[in-house]
């Protein structure tokens, strides 16, 4: 498959990228590593005017810790993230999840972490060639009237098979947006619409600036789960991420996150509310809990990732289970 033709523009600095979306935003796309959207633009799903490549900006890249928060750079190779110390010791969801990115190759080579929580979101009706697209009406995430997923849907069910992403979620991050007019921040749950026709609340001006992670606190651990066709290359079928806090062998502050689910990870509140107080040994309320995120996050799957509905829904109380597990077992130490 051969890439169409754009315009690129690699800017020095970030009031120079800035200014170039303000003038070019609606028919330009931010290239970061470039492992999904080059793909994407092969296939046609997008077809830009204009690349903005953001491999000059060296203020996008690297980890630091301030104010008691990871601040994480969304140029920052996947690579650099697996091998960051704050992040093994501070948020292992999150590092186990970029260890699940593709392939070596894939985290190793250009794959960041900007580029993996801004992945669109997939289905197996969508993510094809022209080609094979081409024996079919377009659907509504190609801009059409129809859904081949999900029978008279009048929008959208593609998921968000992003492992960063899930585990982000679960981390309670703030996501900092740049424009040439100014910054703004918003919370994790907020930066996803939930819409699988764009699922991202970034205007065609901005760019993701900043991923800022809360540094948690004494007791707490996170986890991370995700089950897919092969343990290398492939997308998740559902994943799973847990964080939560424990203070005299009780759980509290949890967050629970499904994806492969939802046009955006799926923050279970209520599930996540049904563990606060209960004793870390307490099997039956882990089970329940479990149950009822996969109770949720069953309704927003539909049949378009390649593998059985019951299969996923299954998979989905299994991973929270053992990523509650997984936190808890990281929480004691
Ligand atoms: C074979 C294969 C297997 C894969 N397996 C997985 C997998 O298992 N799990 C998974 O999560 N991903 C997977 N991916 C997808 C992809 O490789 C990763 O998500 C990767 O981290 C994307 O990062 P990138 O820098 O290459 O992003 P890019 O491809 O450059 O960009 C991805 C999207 O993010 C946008 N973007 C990037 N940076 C910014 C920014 N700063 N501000 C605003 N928008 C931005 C781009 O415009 C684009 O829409 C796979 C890809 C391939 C080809
Ligand atoms: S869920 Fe439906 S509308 Fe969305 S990409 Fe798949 S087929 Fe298209």
């Amino acid at each position: 498959m051969i890439i169409p033709e754009f315009e690129y523009f690699a800017p020095g600095d970030l009031r120079e990228a800035l200014d170039y979306l303000a003038s070019h935003g609606e028919e330009a796309v931010v290239l970061a590593g470039g492992t999904d959207l080059l793909v994407r633009m092969k296939q046609r799903l997008v077809k830009p005017r204009f690349v903005v490549s953001l491999k000059n900006l060296e203020g996008l890249k690297g980890i630091r810790e301030k104010d008691g928060v990871i601040v994480i750079g969304p140029m920052t190779p996947l690579v650099e993230v697996l091998e960051n110390e704050k992040v093994e010791k501070y948020l292992p969801a999150l590092r186990q999840a970029v260890g699940k990115i593709g392939a070596p190759s894939i985290q190793h080579f250009r794959g960041t972490i900007g580029g993996n929580l801004c992945l669109d979101t997939r289905c197996l009706f969508y993510n094809q060639s022209q080609f094979w697209r081409s024996g079919r009406t377009p659907c509504h995430k190609d801009n059409g009237q129809t859904c081949y997923a999900e029978e008279n849907s009048d929008r959208c069910r593609s998921a968000n098979q992003s492992d960063g992403a899930c585990a982000l979620m679960a981390l309670g991050c703030e996501v900092i947006l740049a424009s040439s007019k100014g910054e703004r921040v918003l919370p994790v749950e907020e930066f996803f619409t939930g819409k699988g026709e764009a699922p991202f609340a970034i205007e065609p001006d901005e760019l993701v600036l900043e991923i800022r992670v809360p540094m948690p606190g004494e007791g707490a651990g996170s986890g991370f789960q995700k089950v897919s066709y092969r343990s290398a290359i492939d997308f998740a079928l559902v994943s799973a991420a847990v964080s939560l806090r424990v203070v005299d062998r009780r759980i509290e502050a949890v967050r629970i996150a499904v994806g492969g689910a939802g046009a955006a990870p799926l923050l279970l509140k209520e599930a996540a509310a049904t563990l606060v107080g209960m004793p870390i040994d307490d099997t039956k309320a882990i089970e329940a809990t479990s149950d009822l995120a996969k109770k949720h996050a069953s309704a927003f799957m539909v049949e378009n990732l390649g593998s059985s509905l019951e299969y996923r829904q299954k998979m989905a109380h299994i991973l929270v289970r053992r990523a509650i597990k997984e936190a808890i077992a990281v929480a004691t130490g």
